[in-house]
């Protein structure tokens, strides 16, 4: 399986427009940072989990060529926004799979009424098959993907596991019985957001504390903001199998 990180930032992204913030003006690559997003490369098939609005660029980034399902986290906007430039995969692939909450599909169909019209529908628009799934194991192409709930103030969101693999995003908290799933995971993906407490994003001590009770070989953060500091910074301050994650980074499990 390969994991490639096409953006970690939080809602505005990496540097804010117009902001004169030290970090904002870093000169470092890696304090560049697009809204959240994963590639997950597993078993010849390629998974994005969410579609924001740096999609298309992000795609572009990565030379990635093929989707073969979208799984949506939650239906804030820096998550879903970029769902109109899945247009390329559709006029080379068809209906475009995607895997989300109930609550979020209706989310998609306020915002995007175009995609999933049946009447007068326009010819270039895309069209989607939709997957609603519940807080319960599902199977993408034969394997098994397990959702992760947790709470984003207090919004339910998904994060998923893929066997040895998490990804968790814009958490606050988690229950107990949640955490059980992810018992035994290798590689963590979780958010945090900034130094500060925040009302529905894990700071960087709660991610830290989230990680210590979840206890995988590695664990990497992400939905970061500028207030969380210079990467290589923070980085340095991190316990051994704590890293911070940033745009393009690869990693194979
Ligand atoms: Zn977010
Ligand atoms: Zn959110």
């Amino acid at each position: 399986m390969k994991i490639t990180f096409l953006g970690t930032g939080t809602s505005q992204g990496i540097p804010i427009i117009g902001s004169d913030h030290p970090v904002c003006k870093s000169a470092n690559p890696k304090d560049k940072r697009l809204r959240v997003s994963v590639l997950i490369e597993w078993n010849g098939f390629h998974y994005v989990i969410d579609c924001g609005p740096d999609f298309r660029y992000q795609m572009l980034r990565s030379g990635c060529s093929k989707i073969d399902a979208i799984l949506f986290t939650h239906e804030h906007s820096d998550h879903v926004m970029g769902l109109d430039d899945i247009r390329p995969f559709y006029f080379k692939q068809g209906d475009i799979s995607i895997y989300a909450h109930k609550r979020v599909i209706k989310a998609l169909k306020r915002r995007f009424d175009y995609i999933f019209t049946t009447k007068n529908k326009y010819p270039g628009a895309p069209s989607l098959h939709v997957n609603r799934i519940k807080n319960k194991a599902f199977k993408l192409n034969e394997e098994e993907v397990i959702p992760i709930k947790g709470l984003h103030a207090s919004l339910e969101v998904f994060g998923y596991r893929f066997n040895d693999f998490a990804y968790l995003t814009d958490m606050k908290s988690v229950s107990d019985k949640e955490i059980e799933k992810l018992k035994g995971v290798k590689v963590l993906v979780v958010n945090a957001l900034r130094i500060q407490p925040h009302h529905s994003h894990f700071n960087l001590e709660e991610a830290l504390a989230f990680i210590e009770r979840v206890n995988p070989e590695k664990a990497y953060l992400t939905h970061i903001s500028h207030l969380l500091g210079f990467h290589d910074e923070v980085e340095k301050s991190l316990p051994d199998n704590v890293f911070l994650a940033y745009d393009e980074l690869e990693i194979l499990i």
